[in-house]
């Protein structure tokens, strides 16, 4: 059975000249629309109460589960305006099969697939006019989350859980545009461990990797990478992005070790880098094969990837009394051409090759 939503509108809409001006430099994560999609749970009645209401404030008890043990999943997609006017998101079942595995994780219910695509369609369409134009890449950022909302400071799974969707218009999401990104090689911290919930999309795996992010800029570096937490060997991922290594003989290999979270983006390069004609692994890759294979030439590029940033070249490495300069020649080609063949399928200007594309309006 689908979910019914009921609609409360806003009485103050955002005018037509204030959303002109945020959507001509909307920055990431800074405006919000004019509506917020909510559900509850609770074990007797399941999923209920789904609703779309002008955007504001939760009132919260001070005693809410979520604020104190961290109890929360989180998704992070993207719907695109495509030159005829329609709006499209990109792999939404995939965000939804995704936030079910980190649910499970955190002991939080499951919503449903259609449920979860039902929920971001029905506030992409009472906010359809904040979804920019596609000029420059633009796009309204979606923000699905699920938090333990119980009024309990006992340590269990919440009886009370409230599902919300947000959304946000996005321009580029490194200031400065596309430039390849500097990194830093945290010796210190891990992101996630073996049994960890390093695979789940999860606030407090963003809490604990912010002291090392700390640690990148104040080392002048625009991002960390980690590495696994068991031996300090294995390359895993940057905070909130995936990992992909070109190699000159025309393999690319992307980090795999069961405690990186699993980007659909990631996923999305490996069908599209296939078609290409090339070959791609997921596998172990050691800090030594990064820095060697840059060395001797043998590793030509390195990109990082996800939702928010999509294909980004990644520049040098650096750690505490070392550096690894940017891969190959700095052309980026095959970053390039991955990030383009991406995005033309995105914002409906090549062949939707895949079935990716879903159309919301
Ligand atoms: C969300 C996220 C990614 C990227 O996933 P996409 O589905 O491609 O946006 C990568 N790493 C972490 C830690 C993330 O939270």
């Amino acid at each position: 059975m689908s979910m019914e939503i009921s609609t409360t509108l806003t009485e103050s809409p955002t005018s037509d000249a204030a959303l002109a001006e945020v959507l001509a430099d909307p920055g990431f994560g800074v405006h919000f629309t004019d509506h917020m999609f909510t559900v509850e749970w609770t074990p007797e009645k399941g999923w209920h109460d789904a609703r779309i209401t002008p955007y504001g404030p939760l009132t919260l008890d001070p005693a809410t589960a979520v604020l104190h043990y961290a109890q929360e999943t989180f998704e992070g997609m993207k719907a695109y305006r495509h030159a005829d006017g329609s709006v499209w998101t990109f792999r939404p079942e995939a965000n939804a099969e995704r936030m079910a595995r980190s649910s499970v994780r955190l002991a939080l219910p499951v919503l449903p697939v259609e449920d979860f695509v039902a929920a971001v369609d029905a506030l992409i369409k009472v906010d359809e006019r904040w979804v920019p134009d596609s000029e420059g890449e633009k796009s309204l950022y979606i923000r699905p989350f699920m938090i333990a909302t119980e009024r309990f400071l006992g340590v269990r799974p919440s009886q009370h859980v409230t599902f919300m969707v947000i959304a946000s218009p996005a321009g580029s999401y490194f200031k400065g545009g596309i430039k390849p990104v500097s990194l830093w090689l945290t010796t210190e911290y891990s992101r996630a461990g073996r049994g960890g919930m390093g695979a789940a999309k999860t606030g407090g795996n963003y809490a604990s990797s912010l002291v090392a992010q700390q640690e990148a800029t104040a080392n002048g570096c625009d991002q960390v990478v980690f590495l696994d937490s068991e031996e300090a060997t294995y390359v895993e991922e940057l905070g909130g992005m995936n990992m992909y290594f070109v190699f000159a003989d025309g393999r690319i290999a992307t980090p795999a070790t069961g405690t990186i979270l699993e980007g659909i983006t990631r996923a999305s390069i490996i069908k599209i880098a296939e078609s290409l004609g090339y070959t791609v692994e997921e596998r172990r890759l050691s800090i030594d094969e990064w820095r060697d294979g840059v060395t001797s030439g043998e590793i030509k590029e390195i990109f990082a990837c996800g939702t928010a940033a999509v294909v980004t070249p990644v520049g040098a490495l650096k750690w505490d009394g070392g550096e690894v300069p940017q891969a190959g020649d700095g052309s980026s080609e095959l970053t390039n051409k991955i990030r383009s063949a991406l995005v033309d399928i995105q914002f409906g200007r090549g062949e939707d090759a895949f079935g990716w594309m879903h159309q919301v309006c």
